[in-house]
């Protein structure tokens, strides 16, 4: 501290050889020195704050001013000097104890300042170092202690103050009161030595206080120096602390994604190891079913090495297949050809078969005449005897009648007779070859004849009201169907027409004709236009009635509904015999052109199925008038037709064709290679029996007819 000597008294140099009175004098006058000083400076500056500012005391300084004694032995005048250098010793002592004070109070105030950076260092250094703090407590401890060691200085100083105070005050009375001033004086002295000794003590105890400044302010230095170090280490850690942190975020981040990583590491461990799991069951299935399936493989190896030998065998015998094959289709060839030939054959054969059946009914006779006895009916029960028999001989089973009057029994031989029991379908059967002949090319004319009521209607039409007792003409025209359906095969196309009508009164009537509506209508119509319904033959031997309507029909069901229109418009009458008892002939004519586009061949037959009018005598009819009439002119037509077939028999010149309508509609169908069955229809009752007596001697004498360029044949006839 350069300035503290600045305002130091020069020092003279005393000589060692004066006396002890100049020594003392020096001694004086060298402890006056600073003292005057201080009093020149307080006499200059009258202040005495600026004199503890600007003057600073060395521990010499302070120990001379308190070695400083009074000079003894004075005089009066002397006290007044002694006075003033008491004076002058108070004022240097006061600002002696101005400055220490005020060095105190720095002090403190360092002290304190030092206090309170020690706090901070310690706030600082607390959660970082432990020493550090343990040094701070200790150093907080030393700190209250010497604050405690200074509060007692204040107090001692203050008392020192006061004591100066009052040697100001015995100063003043000093001056005004001589006597006192020795007691004053030795008062002020030993003020002056406690006052020494307290500031002996306050010098030590500064120098004390100092030393452990010093040691503080090193220690501080050294504390701040580490509390540095510290904080660059502080400050090097943080920053270490920092990389550590980051590289413990981005280990941490790092981690997170291993752990991801390790989780979905584990998940996939578990998936793979079920996964395994199921690969080994299914390895060891795998392995199970190989060894099975190796078991397979050499069975199946077995088996095909047994299949081989097999297919060698196998192939030996394809190859005798083949060639069995090749003989076989050898023969197929030859047993196509051979079937040709065949087919050739039963064309031709067809043709014989046509022929020989042609031949075959021929020789049967050209006339047919087939007997039926209808049974006995309801009305008939009155008279319940059967005048009908049928001899039982071989010869004559199924071809005689027997009929019983006056105990005599006639017998009348037929192509065929049926009896009461025989069915619709049994007769059909008998005439179904004759049918047949139509579709080969022959002209067929099956007609009924007989009483009325003997059931001619019911042979050819049946009954209306019964399909399963379907007569004669629709179960022929059906066959023809049929069969021309059949033979559709062999290359036979057919093309039918068919015509209905009916003879009344020698007059035509055309039974499909849409103006057809009623019998006294057509009645009218035919004998207004009496030319109507002409018939014509021509070279080819056709039949043509002008006018009459022609319907081309293509199955049975459309001529079935014809038939019915037929039967509704055919006149009938109501007499005694039969309550629809047939006053006209019914005409059903079906003309077949049939061409087999393989051979070529054409035929056309013509098949006319006609139910008679009754045949009864006049006289048991009981008809008159118009009835009368008809009557007439039924039998009239009827004895014309058996003219004709009798003058065909007797191949007379002139055959009485013309006679009537009916024999003038059949005439070709009557002469030539025609074929012709007459059914005799009989009634079993014994009121009939003169009529069915008529009609068998009627029908035995046709069936004696031989029709074409044979003669009459010897019949079994017997009676007549
Ligand atoms: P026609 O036509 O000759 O006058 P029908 O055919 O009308 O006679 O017959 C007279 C009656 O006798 C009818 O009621 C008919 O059903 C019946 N009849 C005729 N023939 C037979 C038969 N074979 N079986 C049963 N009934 C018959
Ligand atoms: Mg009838």
């Amino acid at each position: 501290m350069a300035p503290r000597n600045q305002n130091k008294p020069p020092r003279n140099h005393p000589d060692k050889t004066g006396s002890a009175e100049e020594i003392e004098a020096e001694k004086m006058g060298r402890a006056r020195a600073p003292l005057t000083a201080v009093v020149n400076n307080a006499s200059t500056s009258n202040t005495e704050g600026t004199e503890s500012n600007t003057i600073e005391f060395t521990k010499e300084d302070i120990e001379a001013l308190l070695n400083e004694k009074m000079k003894k032995g004075m005089s009066a005048l002397d006290y007044k000097k002694k006075m003033d250098q008491m004076v002058d010793l108070i004022k240097r002592l006061k600002i002696c104890v101005r400055w220490c004070f005020n060095e105190n109070e720095k002090l403190h105030s360092e002290v304190e300042s030092a206090v309170k950076k020690c706090c901070d260092t310690e706030i600082e250094m607390e959660n970082k170092n432990v020493e550090l703090s343990d040094t701070i407590s200790n150093m907080r401890n030393t700190i209250s202690s010497l604050e405690e060691i200074n509060a007692k200085e204040k107090s001692e100083k203050l008392v020192a103050i006061d004591d100066n105070m009052k040697l100001q005050q015995c100063n003043s009375s000093l001056q005004s009161d001589l006597k006192s001033a020795n007691e004053a004086y030795r008062r002020l002295d030993m003020e002056k030595t406690i006052i020494v000794e307290s500031l002996n003590a306050t010098k030590d105890l500064n120098k004390e206080l100092q030393d452990r400044l010093k040691s503080l302010k090193d220690s501080h230095s050294e504390a701040i120096k580490h509390k540095e170090m510290l904080a660059n280490e502080v400050i090097c850690l943080r920053e270490e602390l920092k990389k550590i942190m980051d590289d413990r975020d981005r280990l941490q981040g790092q981690l997170n994604a291993v752990m991801l990583e390790r989780e979905k590491y584990i998940k996939f461990k578990y998936e793979t190891f079920s996964k395994l799991d199921k690969l080994a069951s299914k390895t060891e299935a795998l392995e199970n079913t190989c060894s099975s399936q190796k078991e397979k493989i050499t069975l199946l190896e077995k088996k095909l090495c047994d299949e081989r030998e097999k297919l060698e065998m196998a192939d030996l015998s394809a190859l005798k297949a083949r060639e069995m094959f090749e003989e076989k289709q050898s023969i197929i060839r030859e047993l196509q050809d051979q079937l040709a030939d065949k087919e050739f054959q039963v064309v031709e054969g067809e043709k014989l078969r046509k022929k020989l059946h042609n031949t075959i009914l021929e020789l049967k006779g050209n006339i047919r005449v087939f007997c039926r006895v209808r049974p006995l009916l309801r009305e008939d029960r009155s008279e319940m005897n059967m005048v009908v028999s049928y001899p039982t001989s071989i010869e004559m089973l199924g071809r005689g009648i027997e009929l019983g009057q006056n105990g005599q029994k006639q017998l009348f031989t037929f192509d065929k007779v049926f009896n009461h029991d025989a069915s619709q379908h049994d007769v059909f059967t008998e005439i179904s070859q004759l049918v047949q002949s139509a579709l080969d090319g022959y002209k067929v004319c099956i007609f009924a004849y007989g009483q009325t009521g003997s059931g001619k209607t019911y042979t050819m039409v049946g009954r209306p009201d019964a399909p399963e007792l379907k007569g004669m003409i629709p179960l022929s025209l059906e066959q023809i169907f049929q069969t021309s359906q059949s033979v559709k095969d062999q290359g036979w196309n057919y093309k039918m027409q068919v015509s209905v009508l009916e003879i009344y009164n020698e007059t035509i009537k055309d039974l499909l004709s849409n103006r057809s509506s009623g019998f006294d209508q057509t009645r009218a119509e035919n004998s207004v236009h009496g030319k109507q319904y002409s018939i014509r033959h021509d070279k080819n031997g056709n039949t043509h009635v002008l006018d009459l309507t022609i319907v081309d029909v293509c199955s049975a069901a459309e001529i079935s509904s014809l038939l019915q229109k037929a039967a509704q418009i055919r006149s009938m009458g109501r007499t005694q015999m039969n309550e629809q008892s047939s006053r006209s002939h019914f005409v059903v004519t079906l003309r077949i052109c049939g061409i087999n586009e393989n051979t070529e061949q054409q035929v056309q037959g013509v098949l006319n199925l006609i139910d008679l009018a009754g045949s009864e005598r006049l006289s048991r009819s009981g008809a008159t008038g118009d009835r009368l009439k008809e009557a007439q002119a039924i039998n009239q037509s009827l004895s014309c037709l058996s003219n004709v077939i009798f003058a065909l028999a007797k191949k007379e010149d002139h055959v009485p064709f013309r006679d009537s309508k009916l024999t003038h509609l059949l005439q070709p169908s009557l002469e030539g290679d025609s074929k012709t069955l007459m059914f005799v229809n009989i009634s079993p009752d014994q009121s009939s029996i003169d009529e069915s007596l008529c009609s068998l001697r009627f029908a035995a004498r046709v069936n004696a007819v031989k029709l074409g360029s044979q003669s009459v044949r010897p019949k079994h006839t017997h009676g007549v």
